[in-house]
């Protein structure tokens, strides 16, 4: 299975839309709009900026946030070519995601979108989609000025070939991503595939970066050696659980589970460090994490879960925006909503342990050459 209609998110507006749901990657947006200044502040800085810049958000999606990355780099050029004492390039900007992408959403809001800009940062911008991978070329050579990208690059190309057996079942059995009784060979495949991925994605964007480029990368990580309570195993592992008793219930078929993996992994800073260095493309200006509560909602930096119940609930839907194409494409439909009020409850019961927390990686990168 390639990237396509599995890995996108939850269309649309409605209720469990990811439009709807996304206020946890929001708020990564948002955490990350220093580094982001910073970066464009440098661009804009060089002597010779360009008259038109261009600038993309890769895996863009479809809701607010998409427009917020976008009216964040609008008022940032603003702001620091202002700064710099020079008037503001034409900005071009890209909005890429696979081509499943709710893309028809994000261009209706537009309207709307032009309204709402303060007319006093003025940038002359012109916004167009961009549907296809960033796992393959999307731009021509030395075209591109900026790369953004924030929530994405976890997720693989595709589903490990790897944990197929000559006869093409699927091995690891029982676990729908690292489980805890993955042996290590299945965890090197996923680290494996991410890496390659992630090299592919670094040689390609090296390729559309104009000299000078630069990217700001924002992706869930785990932690280095520990495995703490928010790591994305539990994420997986809780919906994990909740499909093993649907299987024992007799509502999922034992087959289908078994054939069943989430195409998504979580690397080390280190290992993100060592792909970077290999490849010799990039000289990294920023490398740091932040962490992020499971549940949007809880915005406290206490250590215990006030509400395990609601937040229960609240990561279930945002889970759920995120991975209901890659469920019902693979057990159908009918099966959502009792697997994810199951899933909720799981996860509830996992935050009497303590207040879960995401481990978000963010990288600056430049050009090399
Ligand atoms: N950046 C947005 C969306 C994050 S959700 C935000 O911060 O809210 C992750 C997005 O990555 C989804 O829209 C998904 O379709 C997209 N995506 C996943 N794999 C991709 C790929 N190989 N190429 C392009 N987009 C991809």
């Amino acid at each position: 299975m390639r990237a396509g209609k599995a890995h996108s998110m939850v269309g649309g507006g409605g209720e469990t839309s990811y439009a709807t749901n996304s206020r946890l990657q929001e708020k990564a947006i948002l955490e990350t709009k220093p580094i982001l200044e910073e970066v464009i502040g440098e661009i804009c800085r060089r002597t010779l900026l360009p008259k038109s810049m261009v600038a993309a958000d890769l895996g863009c999606s479809s809701g607010p946030n998409t427009l917020l990355v976008v009216s964040e780099v609008i008022k940032t050029v603003a702001d620091q070519c202002k700064k710099a004492g020079r008037p503001p390039p034409d900005l071009q900007f890209f909005l890429n995601d696979l081509p499943t992408n709710d893309f028809n959403n994000i261009f209706r809001s537009l309207e709307w979108f032009e309204q709402k800009m303060d007319k006093k940062t003025f940038v002359p911008y012109y916004i167009a989609g961009l549907p296809g991978s960033f796992y393959g070329r999307l731009f021509p050579p030395r075209s591109v000025h900026f790369f953004h990208s924030s929530y994405c690059l976890m997720w693989l190309r595709q589903i490990l070939e790897g944990l197929k057996s000559k006869t093409g079942t699927l091995l690891d059995e029982g676990n729908i991503y690292i489980g805890e009784t993955s042996p290590p060979w299945v965890v090197n495949l996923y680290a494996q595939e991410f890496k390659n991925g992630f090299s592919n994605f670094l040689n390609f964007r090296h390729e559309e970066l104009a000299s000078g480029g630069q990217m700001v990368l924002t992706f869930l990580g785990s932690e280095e050696k520990n495995l703490s309570i928010g790591d994305e195993r539990y994420i997986w592992g809780l919906l994990q659980d909740a499909l093993h008793d649907m299987v024992s219930e007799g509502l999922v078929e034992r087959e289908k589970l078994y054939c069943f993996k989430v195409p998504m992994y979580t690397p080390s800073m280190a290992e993100v460090k060592e792909v970077i260095q290999k490849g010799g493309l990039f000289d990294i200006s920023r490398m740091q994490y932040f962490e992020s509560n499971w549940d949007p909602f809880d915005d406290s930096c206490d250590d215990f879960v006030l509400d395990n119940l609601q937040s229960g609930a609240n990561v279930a839907k945002c889970i759920r925006a995120v991975a209901e194409p890659l469920i019902s494409s693979h057990f159908g439909e009918g099966i959502l909503d009792e697997l994810f009020s199951r899933y909720a409850n799981n996860i509830a019961r996992h935050l009497l342990k303590g207040k879960a927390k995401y481990h978000v990686l963010v990288f600056a990168l430049k050009r090399k050459g």
